[in-house]
């Protein structure tokens, strides 16, 4: 990699400086298990509880990642760190946080495991945390889906850019436009600011001959 003047040039110090990140971690891991301790006095919020273990999960991953035993087979059976971006990003998960760092932990270990022939799911140190691989495989599900038609979970108003892995979220066009090019939106409001757009690319459905508007047709 290049020297520290490559820092200004990206305007971020941050990956030059794993000591202020070991720092930050070291605070969020305190006051995690600080929670922990007190959390029967402090009457600690759902969501306040689940934040704490998203926070810890990834403040774990980056200790981890800081390691010069990174990737190694040894961190694999060994590494405590390692072990609590695990368990911290399960229980987040459990408790109905899925949090995108989530997949990143998951994606992290089952490379490691594939790299030293280990069977992470089936295995003893990381096979019980089944919420983190069962929300991991519906989310490789959905991202495969999201290759294969990207159009089905991006608003097509092209100003908007609106994304969601849920395809149910949008409004699709009711109109007579064929599927491949059927547009899906976000709200209502995009669909309106759209409507110009898709109907010029849909010569052939100005229903000119059945009296029909597009915009009856779409809304049945
Ligand atoms: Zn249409
Ligand atoms: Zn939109």
């Amino acid at each position: 990699m290049q020297g520290a003047s490559s820092s200004s040039q990206h305007g971020c110090a941050a990956p030059l400086r794993p000591d202020a990140a070991l720092l930050f971690t070291d605070i969020v891991l305190k006051r995690n298990r600080a929670h922990e301790q007190m959390g029967s006095r402090l009457s600690l919020s759902d969501k306040d509880h689940v934040h704490a273990h998203a926070a810890a999960s990834l403040a774990s991953l980056i200790k981890y990642r800081l390691k010069p035993t990174a990737g190694s087979l040894l961190a694999y059976l060994e590494d405590a760190d390692l072990l609590h971006a695990v368990t911290d990003a399960d229980t987040a998960i459990d408790n109905g946080f899925r949090f995108a760092g989530a997949f990143e932990v998951a994606a992290v270990v089952l490379q490691l495991g594939e790299a030293h022939a280990q069977d992470v799911r089936g295995g003893a140190r990381f096979g019980k945390y089944k919420q983190l691989w069962r929300a991991y495989d519906v989310r490789q599900r959905i991202l495969e889906k999201m290759r294969h038609a990207p159009s089905r979970y991006t608003c097509a108003e092209p100003s908007c850019g609106f994304r969601s892995l849920k395809a149910h979220q949008f409004r699709r066009c009711a109109g007579p436009c064929s599927p491949e090019v059927k547009p899906g939106y976000c709200s209502k409001a995009c669909q309106r600011k759209d409507w110009a757009r898709h109907k010029a690319v849909l010569p052939q459905h100005n229903h000119s001959n059945c009296g029909h508007t597009h915009a009856e047709v779409r809304n049945h």
